[in-house]
C-alpha cells in the first residue's frame, strides 16, 4: 500500500508555527515513504475562510520547502460529493432526518449538564416509523449518522497508543444542517477516503473526532487510515503557545531573518526525537522521521534553540542558499544588491556576526548604500582631530593601491601606522567608521575588498571634511 498522507488546514489566518509542524510531520511520513503529500483546504466555515489565509498557508508551506503532490482540494468545491454520500447512508438507513427544534436540544442539554452529565442527543428521532416521517413532511431537520449503540471504538494512535471509546459514550452526530450544508466530520471522512488517505497527522484537538469518523467509514465499508495525534505546543511559560508569545506565524520567522532550515530543523524537534541528535538536514529527518517517536506530552518554544539552529544553519549551509534568502532582506529594506559585491561574500564575512538574517542585511547597508550619516557615538570616539593625519594617510595609499585586494589593503594599514608611529586601532577605528558608518565590522582588509576603490576614497573624504566641519563647529 503506497503511503498518503495529508495536510488540511482550516483557512482562517496565517499559518501558525503548530500548524507547520503537523504539516512537517505529515509531510516527513510521506518522503519517507517515497509517498504522496497531498493539501486539503478545509474552507467550509465561509465565514471565516479567506483567500488571503489560503495565499498565506502556501506561502509558508513554500517557504519552508513542504512541496505537496497534486491540486489542492478545496471542501467547498465539494458539497455535491458529500450531499451524495448523505444521500447513500439515509437510502441504507444508517442516517436519519431528526426534526428536533434546538429549543428542545437546548432544554435536554441544560438538563444533562444540570445532573452532571455529559451533553448528548438522546435519539428522540432515531426511531421514527416511515409514517411519523411523513407527517414531519415539510418540517426543518438535520440528518444524523446512526451510530452504533453497542461495542467499541478501537484504534492504535502512532502518538497515543491504543484509544477505545464505548459507542455508548458516542451520540447521532449531524452530518447536515438544516440548510442541508455538511458538517466538519462528515467532510473530513469523505475527503480521507476519495483523496486514499492512508495516514491522518494532525492536531490531539481532534482526537475526540476521531472514533466518530472511523464509525462513519465503516458506515461506507470505507477502509481506514492510520493516525497520529500530535500533543500541543506551549509557550515558555508552559501556556498553549499564542501570539502573546510572540512571533506565531511561519512567515514572521522570515521577516525577522530565519532560515527556513532552521526553522524546519526546529520544528521537527519540537517534539519528535532521535536519540540526542539536534541538527537534521531536510534528507535526515526524511531518513530518520518515525511517527512513534513523537513526544506525547507537549512541547514548548524556546527561542534560544532556533537562534542557535538559525546560526548554524547560516553558518554552515552553502553561502548561495543562504544568500538567496539574505537577498530577500535586503529587498525588504528597500537596499538594491545588484551593483555591489557578490551576496555570497557578504554572507561568509557576517554569518558569524549575527544571529538573524534581517540583522545581516541591516549591518551590511554600507557594501551596497552610500554611507550617509555616522553613527554618533562611534564618529564622537573615532572621528575626532587626530584622526585627520591618519586618514588623509591611509587615504593616500588606498588609492594608490593598483590591485584592489584584502592583502594590498592591509599592506596599506600597516604602511600609515609605520608611518605615523601609531597602533593598529588609531589607525584601523577611523578607518572603518568612515567607510562603514559604524564602529563594527568585519576585517577591515576583507570589508574594504568587497568595496570599490573609489567608494572607499571618496568615504574616507567625507568623514575628513566631517571631521573639519566639527572644528570649525567648536
Ligand atoms: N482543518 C482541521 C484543522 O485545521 C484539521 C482536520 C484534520 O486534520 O482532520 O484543525
Amino acid at each position: 500500500m503506497s503511503v498518503v498522507s495529508r495536510f488540511a488546514p482550516s483557512p482562517t489566518g496565517y499559518l501558525h508555527v503548530g500548524g507547520a509542524r503537523t504539516a512537517l510531520y505529515a509531510w516527513l511520513v510521506a518522503r519517507a515513504a517515497g509517498g504522496k503529500f497531498v493539501l486539503r483546504i478545509e474552507d467550509t466555515d465561509r465565514e471565516r475562510s479567506t483567500q488571503a489565509a489560503i495565499d498565506a498557508i502556501f506561502e509558508g508551506m513554500k517557504w519552508l520547502g513542504l512541496d505537496w503532490d497534486e491540486e489542492p482540494v478545496y471542501q467547498t468545491q465539494r458539497f455535491d460529493r458529500y450531499a451524495g454520500f448523505i444521500t447513500q447512508l439515509l437510502d441504507e438507513d444508517k442516517a436519519y432526518k431528526c426534526y428536533c427544534s434546538a429549543e428542545r436540544l437546548d432544554a435536554m442539554r441544560e438538563e444533562q449538564m444540570a445532573a452532571g452529565q455529559k451533553a448528548r442527543y438522546d435519539g428522540k428521532c432515531r426511531h421514527l416509523t416511515p409514517e411519523q416521517h411523513a407527517e414531519k413532511e415539510g418540517q426543518p431537520f438535520v440528518i444524523r449518522f446512526r451510530n452504533p449503540q453497542e461495542g467499541t471504538v478501537v484504534f492504535d494512535d502512532h502518538v497515543r497508543g491504543r484509544i477505545e471509546i464505548a459507542n455508548s459514550e458516542l451520540d447521532d452526530l449531524i452530518i447536515a444542517r438544516t440548510d442541508g450544508t455538511p458538517t466538519y466530520n462528515f467532510c473530513v471522512v469523505i475527503d480521507d477516503w476519495d483523496m486514499g488517505i492512508t495516514h491522518v497527522v494532525r492536531g490531539e484537538d481532534h482526537i475526540n473526532n476521531t472514533p466518530r469518523q472511523i464509525n462513519i467509514l465503516r458506515a461506507l465499508n470505507a477502509p481506514l487510515p492510520e493516525y497520529a495525534h500530535v500533543a500541543m505546543i506551549l509557550g515558555d511559560d508552559g501556556k498553549k503557545l499564542s501570539k502573546r508569545h510572540g512571533a506565531v506565524s511561519v512567515t514572521e520567522y522570515r521577516d525577522n531573518g530565519y532560515l527556513p532550515e532552521a526553522v524546519l530543523n526546529y520544528l521537527v524537534r519540537l517534539g519528535w526525537s532521535h536519540g540526542d541528535q539536534e541538527v537534521f538536514s531536510r534528507d535526515e529527518m526524511i531518513q530518520l522521521f518515525k511517527l512513534s517517536d513523537i513526544n506525547k506530552a507537549a512541547s514548548a518554544f524556546n527561542t534560544e534553540k532556533l537562534n542557535w539552529l538559525n546560526q548554524h544553519y547560516m553558518k554552515t549551509l552553502p553561502a548561495e542558499q543562504v544568500a538567496a534568502e539574505l537577498a530577500w532582506h535586503f529587498e525588504q529594506l528597500g537596499v538594491m544588491t545588484e551593483d555591489g559585491p557578490a551576496l555570497v561574500d557578504v554572507v561568509k564575512l557576517q554569518a558569524e556576526r549575527v544571529k538573524t538574517l534581517k540583522e545581516m542585511a541591516e549591518i551590511s547597508r554600507y557594501f551596497y548604500a552610500p554611507v550617509t550619516e555616522f553613527d554618533p557615538a562611534a564618529a564622537k570616539k573615532h572621528l575626532r582631530p587626530v584622526a585627520k593625519d591618519v586618514l588623509q594617510d591611509i587615504q593616500q595609499r588606498l588609492a594608490a593601491i593598483s590591485d584592489w585586494s584584502s592583502d594590498a589593503i592591509q599592506g596599506a594599514i600597516q604602511a600609515t601606522c609605520e608611518a605615523l608611529s601609531v597602533g593598529m586601532g588609531k589607525v584601523g577605528m577611523p578607518l572603518r567608521v568612515a567607510v562603514t558608518g559604524g564602529g563594527n565590522s568585519p576585517a577591515l582588509d576583507a570589508t574594504l575588498a568587497l568595496i570599490p576603490q573609489a567608494t572607499v576614497v571618496a568615504r574616507i573624504e567625507l568623514a575628513r571634511d566631517f571631521i573639519k566641519a566639527r572644528e570649525e563647529q567648536s
